[in-house]
């Protein structure tokens, strides 16, 4: 089966709240990161700052402080307009990950690691 093609097809189960295959579920999240793995990423995390816009880069790369995966699941509340209220949640354990709730995104990582200083730029 051509990986790419399946991948697709978890995106779009996913986003309609539908449940993936075993199989599936590996070629789209990847192996589990154990316990150490996960507390050594979580170590690692950085932030860039930019003056604008306001959402920091998350270095290594954002990631689910739970279990470290990165695919996500976006639900929009389409809220009327100018109200912004989207939700992430990690595709793996289901945990929210990130949220704009009339505000700028801001992904759970940069609140459990609000006090780490950030790496200026920009
Ligand atoms: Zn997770």
């Amino acid at each position: 089966m051509n990986k790419q093609v399946s991948l697709t097809r978890a995106n779009k189960k996913l986003r309609v709240g539908g449940k993936l295959s075993r199989r599936l579920k590996k070629a789209y999240l990847g192996n589990k990161l154990n316990k150490s793995k996960l507390k050594k990423l979580l170590k690692s995390v950085s932030f860039i700052k930019y003056k604008y816009p306001d959402s920091p880069t998350i270095l290594p790369y954002e990631f689910c402080p739970e279990c470290g995966c990165q695919q996500t699941r976006m639900t929009n509340y389409h809220v009327e307009y100018p109200e912004i209220w989207v939700e992430w949640f990690c595709a793996r354990c289901g945990y929210q990950v990130a949220q704009a709730d009339n505000s700028p995104y801001v992904h759970v990582l940069e609140e459990l690691f609000c006090d780490k200083p950030y790496l200026e730029r920009g």
